[in-house]
């Protein structure tokens, strides 16, 4: 892993128990799926990354190109040639106040990169994961990649106790927002696919934003609004996207099965056809 200008083995890497990120969740991060050895959509992700900075007044702590080696870095130390790489950046490290510290300290860059297995994630999609609903409790400003993620660890839990993978939040006016690490979608049976627009109400997913760029190229329709638990249950199919899962087939929301409960077909050309709109680097 890279800490604060170094490289360590992974047992070795460590951050100070006053870094911001441990007392506060006072931080940001980003992960990037790593296939044939190569970061997918990295420029999208820094984007990303410099808008969840500056919301946060958080300094970028070297020039993006510098991060981009470092990451690239970190992907050919530990030889991965199918997973995931996570990039860190907190307010650094001072003594314990609430209120930001001096502009001369540092933010703290941490980044750690596994391998993922190919074939489980690959026979997952096969068969499709099931969801269920959560009640929306996070703070209103998810467009924010922070690494405060009390929320979603609890409705991650949830799903899991439940048998299922993923939980879509709910917000009080009986609409889906997004995934506890994902984004929504259903396709409904005209065709079209809806998810939720990019407000401060959910993560702007870089896995999204690709997808929706390829659905012109492939001729499909796109409607960008909320939908309810009971529409996505009564569409012809649905998934989501999240750049460790590309676009996984949803089968099963609440203990109901989405139309057959199979994965449905355009879903499973997404996926299929996802990489072609990727880009490489
Ligand atoms: N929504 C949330 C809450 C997430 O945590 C994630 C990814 O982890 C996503 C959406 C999907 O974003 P991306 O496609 O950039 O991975």
């Amino acid at each position: 892993a890279y800490v604060n200008g170094c490289y360590k083995n992974m047992r070795d890497a460590s951050v100070n128990i006053e870094d911001r990120g441990f007392q506060f969740a006072d931080g940001v991060y980003e992960v990037c799926e790593i296939r044939g050895g190569r970061i997918v959509d990295l420029p999208r992700h820094l984007g990303r990354l410099q808008h969840s900075l500056s919301e946060l007044r958080i300094a970028l702590p070297m020039a993006l190109p510098a991060l981009s080696v470092i990451m690239h870095e970190v992907v050919r130390r530990n030889r991965v040639n199918y997973g995931i790489v996570y990039l860190q950046i907190t307010r650094g490290v001072a003594r314990r106040d609430h209120g930001f510290p001096a502009a001369s300290v540092p933010p703290s860059v941490v980044v750690s990169a596994r391998s993922l297995n190919f074939a489980k994630n690959q026979n997952t999609a096969a068969h499709g994961i099931k969801v269920i609903t959560y009640p929306e409790n996070r703070w209103p400003r998810v467009d924010i990649k922070s690494v405060a993620l009390l929320p979603n660890v609890l409705a991650k839990q949830a799903a899991r106790e439940a048998g299922a993978y993923e939980a879509w939040y709910v917000d009080v006016d009986g609409f889906v927002t997004e995934g506890s690490s994902s984004n929504a979608w259903i396709i409904t049976h005209d065709g079209v696919l809806v998810t939720r627009a990019a407000t401060d109400a959910i993560l702007s997913g870089i896995t999204r934003a690709v997808l929706i760029d390829a659905l012109a190229t492939m001729q499909l329709t796109l409607e960008q609004r909320p939908f309810t638990p009971q529409e996505a249950i009564q569409a012809a199919e649905a998934f989501v996207t999240a750049s460790s899962q590309i676009v996984m087939p949803v089968v099963m929301i609440d203990g109901k099965a989405i139309a057959d409960g199979i994965p449905g077909r355009i879903t499973r050309k997404l996926r299929e056809e996802f990489h072609r709109f990727a880009l490489f680097s």
